[in-house]
C-alpha cells in the first residue's frame, strides 16, 4: 500500500445515509422528536422512495420542515451511460468534495447486481487494473456507500429491489472495513433495504488480517478473494500485495472465513492471454479451490487503454476451463457485460464511455 488515505471531508448536518436507524432516533431524540420518527423516515426514504420531506404526510409538519437540520437527503449528482443492449449502467457519482466514483449496474433475466465502490481510487497497484493506475484519493464514509445504492436504485427504477451488491468497484473494500461494514448494516436493516448477508459479496485483493476481521464481525457476507494467479511468483508481479500476505495466508485466512460463516468463498481469476492460462495453472487453481468450501469464477481479461495485457482467444479460455471443471468443485465463467462503456471489471478508473 503505497499512501494513507486523505482526510474524509466533514458534513456539518449528518448525511441521512450514513445513519443506522438506531443514531438517527438518538439524533432525534436529541432534538426533542420521538425516536419512533427514525421507523418511518426509514420506511419514506428506503421503501417508499420518497425523497421530499413535504409528501411524507404522517410527519408533523415541523418535522417535515425542519428535516434538513436534522439530516442531509441529498444524494450525489449522477450521469449514467447505458450499454447498447440495456443490460449494464455504469453510473459516475460526484461526491460532495468533487472526488468522482463509478459505479455498475449488470442485469440479468434472473437478478440485477450493484457492483459498489468502497474507495475513490485504489492504493494497491494491480498491474491489470484501471482504478490502481489512480492511485489512492481517499476512503468512502458509510453514507457514501449506502447513497451509491439507492441512487443506482433511483435510476433503474427499483424495477428489481431484491438486487445483489457486490463490493467489486473501485477500491479495495478491507482497506476501508469500518465504513464498508457500517454501510453493511445500514443496507441490512429490515425496516430500510433490507438486504440480507446471502446477497452482498465483499471482494479482497488479499488483506488476510482484515479477512479474519470480517470474519469475526459476524455480518455473514460473502466473500470473493482476486486470486488472479497461482504461484507467489507471478502473483507477487501482478499484485504487489502478495509479498505482504502470499498465496498460503491468504487461502488459510479465506478457507478460515468460509468455515466460520458457513458459506463458500469464490475465487476470482481473471484470464490473461500467455500470462496465467497455462494448463499447469489450471492444474494449480483446482488444488486451490478443492482446499477449501470455494467456488470458481473465471473472468476473461477486459482490456484497459494503456495496459498491455491481452484476453486470451475463445479457445484458450476454454481450454482452461475443461481442463479446470473435472477438478474443482465449482466452476463459473464471467460474461463480460459493459466493456464498450467501460464498466466491465478491472475498467473502473475515469475512462470515458464517450
Ligand atoms: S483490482 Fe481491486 S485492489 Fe487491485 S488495484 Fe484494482 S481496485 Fe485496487
Amino acid at each position: 500500500m503505497s499512501h494513507a488515505p486523505g482526510p474524509i471531508p466533514a458534513a456539518p448536518v449528518p448525511s441521512f445515509y450514513g445513519l443506522s436507524r438506531p443514531r438517527l432516533s438518538e439524533r432525534l431524540a436529541e432534538l426533542g422528536v420521538p425516536g419512533y420518527r427514525a421507523d418511518q423516515l426509514f420506511t419514506w426514504i428506503y421503501r417508499k422512495r420518497e425523497r421530499s420531506p413535504q409528501n411524507m404526510f404522517n410527519l408533523p409538519a415541523a418535522l417535515r420542515g425542519g428535516l434538513g437540520a436534522v439530516c442531509d437527503l441529498k444524494l450525489p449528482a449522477t450521469s449514467v451511460h447505458r450499454s447498447a443492449d440495456g443490460t449494464t449502467h455504469k453510473f459516475v457519482l460526484e461526491l460532495a468534495d468533487g472526488a468522482r466514483i463509478e459505479s455498475v449496474s449488470m442485469s440479468t433475466v434472473k437478478r440485477t447486481t450493484l457492483c459498489v465502490s468502497s474507495q475513490v481510487g485504489c492504493a494497491l497497484m494491480c498491474r491489470f487494473c484501471a482504478t490502481g493506475l489512480m492511485g489512492l484519493q481517499r476512503n468512502l464514509r458509510a453514507d457514501e456507500i449506502v447513497a451509491q445504492v439507492v441512487t443506482m436504485g433511483d435510476a433503474l427504477g427499483w424495477e428489481d429491489d431484491r438486487f445483489n451488491i457486490v463490493f467489486m468497484g473501485m477500491g479495495e473494500p478491507l482497506a476501508n472495513l469500518s465504513a464498508v461494514s457500517e454501510a453493511i448494516r445500514i443496507l441490512h436493516d429490515e425496516r430500510g433495504l433490507n438486504i440480507g448477508a446471502r446477497r452482498i459479496t465483499v471482494s479482497t485483493s488479499g488483506l488476510v488480517p482484515q479477512i479474519g476481521e470480517l470474519g469475526a464481525m459476524g455480518l455473514q457476507v460473502g466473500l470473493a478473494v482476486s486470486l488472479h494467479a497461482t504461484t507467489d511468483e507471478l502473483r507477487s508481479q501482478l499484485m504487489p500485495v502478495n509479498k505482504r500476505w502470499p498465496l498460503a495466508e491468504l487461502l488459510d485466512a479465506a478457507r478460515e472465513y468460509g468455515e466460520t460463516v458457513g458459506r463458500r468463498v469464490t475465487l476470482e481469476y481473471t484470464l490473461l492471454g500467455g500470462v496465467n492460462d497455462s494448463p499447469e495453472d489450471a492444474d494449480r487453481l483446482a488444488r486451490f479451490a478443492r482446499a477449501l468450501p470455494s467456488k470458481v469464477n473465471i473472468i476473461p481479461y477486459n482490456p484497459v487503454p494503456g495496459l498491455a495485457w491481452q484476453r486470451p482467444s475463445a479457445e484458450a479460455i476454454e481450454a482452461f476451463v475443461a481442463r479446470l471443471q473435472p477438478h474443482a468443485p465449482s466452476v463459473t465463467v464471467r460474461s463480460t457485460m459493459g466493456g464498450e462503456i467501460w464498466a466491465a471489471c478491472g475498467q473502473l478508473g475515469g475512462l470515458s464511455p464517450d
